[in-house]
């Protein structure tokens, strides 16, 4: 693969946001997440501690936290966001709050996403909204339409007002001029989902992209998904919004395909997803008058690719159907190296009390365990930046 001309090995561009004292904290994170029977017991130890009600909030907060997260409320954000948009990076406010089950908790999060929609508007850094399918709805009802098993009265009236709840938020998105992301989940549920998206991009994308459903490049099955839904929009005259990303449960999605005995929609190795993924963008990239891409990694080389197709096609660096997204406390050197250069680039920013976004910094350090080479990149990275800073 041919290199672009951004340098992503810049690590003063990378950290320059960084104190030295934060800079020594995120080399101590990564250096403990590298490990990985450490990260299995400091998870289960925390889980323990949060349920017996142990005080060790202040411990989370001041170290995996404070590295991976907003703060506490979309307020407590502010000094953050406002730090990365005077070096050109966006923010996609994220309340990372998950497993709540109740229809009160998801008119909660129907009317919090209204609240960061209308935030969202008076802040030029901030021109996405972000929410997961089962933060406004229960899992078992998507896992159920998914599996075409018929719904009761009462739980299709459930399903009437998690579709109520995607419509208010697509709409209110639509009023106020902010792009709404769809995060993706468990295939098992996604369907569903899948299903719903599509409706709201009939419905909100009709002149431009509203809505972004997510892409998980790890399902074999994506590339030919997105050409189909392709061939849909074409004919009914509106427009595809994804996020582009590998996908996040591929342990679980596995284990589960094994425990049931089907075929995994997984695909076998991490190479065979680097094709997907590639793939997939490729087509969007090429397909631009139809589609907006948000592309959500930390992997340079396809990075790298998106570069260089925006320039084989003559696409302006800025244009507004291409975005890069790298979540918080990750990959600094891919975005700031690429918002140097005046790219559209923008970093998920979770925030939540600090026990209930546990899900979310659990789902962080496995992943940076799992995908060993990644921490290796950031712990190296920080590493030349401490020397950098020495001489
Ligand atoms: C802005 C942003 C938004 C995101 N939103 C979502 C979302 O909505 N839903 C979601 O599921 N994830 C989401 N993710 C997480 C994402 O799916 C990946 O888990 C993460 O970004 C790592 O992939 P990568 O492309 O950055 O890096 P890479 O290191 O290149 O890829 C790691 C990924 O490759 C895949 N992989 C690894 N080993 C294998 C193997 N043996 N066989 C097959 N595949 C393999 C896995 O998906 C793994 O996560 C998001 C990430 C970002 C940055």
């Amino acid at each position: 693969m041919v290199q672009s001309k951004i340098d992503f090995s810049n690590t003063e561009v990378a950290f320059h946001l960084k104190t030295d004292a934060e800079l020594e904290r995120a080399y101590f994170l990564f250096k403990m997440i590298a490990n990985e029977p450490l990260v299995r017991i400091g998870t289960a130890a925390t889980n323990f501690a949060l349920k017996t009600h142990l005080p060790v909030e202040g411990l989370i907060r001041a170290t995996v936290f404070d590295h991976f997260c907003g703060g506490v409320s979309a307020e407590d954000c502010m000094p953050k966001i406002d730090q990365m948009f005077r070096s050109g990076v966006y923010s996609v406010l994220d309340y990372s709050v998950e497993g709540k089950q109740e229809e009160t908790q998801f008119d909660l999060i129907l009317e919090q996403m209204c609240t960061l929609v209308d935030f969202a508007d008076e802040k030029a850094a901030m021109p996405f909204a972000v929410f997961k399918p089962t933060a406004v709805g229960r899992f078992d009802i998507y896992k159920k339409i998914s599996a075409s098993i018929p719904l009761s009265d009462e739980e299709l009236s459930e399903w009437k007002r998690i579709q109520e709840r995607f419509h208010h938020i697509c709409r209110y998105g639509q009023e106020k001029n902010i792009a709404i992301l769809v995060d993706a989940e468990e295939s098992w549920i996604q369907k569903a989902a899948d299903d719903l998206l599509l409706d709201m991009m009939r419905t909100y994308n009709k002149d431009k992209v509203v809505v972004y459903n997510t892409l998980q490049a790890y399902r074999w099955d994506r590339l030919d998904y997105l050409k189909h839904l392709h061939q849909i929009a074409k004919k009914e005259g509106f427009k595809l919004g994804f996020k582009l990303v590998r996908g996040a449960y591929m342990e679980k999605e596995r284990e589960r395909a094994e425990r049931k005995n089907y075929s995994s929609p997984i695909c076998n190795t991490k190479a065979d997803t680097d094709i997907q993924f590639d793939d997939c963008l490729t087509y969007m990239l090429n397909n631009l008058d139809d589609t907006s891409v948000f592309l959500g990694t930390h992997n340079e080389r396809s990075t790298h690719l998106a570069l260089n197709l925006m320039t084989q096609l003559g696409v302006n660096i800025d244009d507004p159907r291409i975005w890069f997204g790298q979540l918080f406390g990750m990959s600094d050197h891919i975005s700031f190296n690429l918002a140097n250069a005046k790219y559209n680039v923008a970093k998920y920013l979770p925030f939540g009390p600090v026990r209930d976004v546990m899900p979310y910094l659990i789902r962080r350090a496995e992943e940076n365990t799992s995908v060993a080479g990644q921490t290796n990149r950031e712990l190296l990275l920080i590493k030349q930046e401490k020397k950098r800073r020495k001489t």
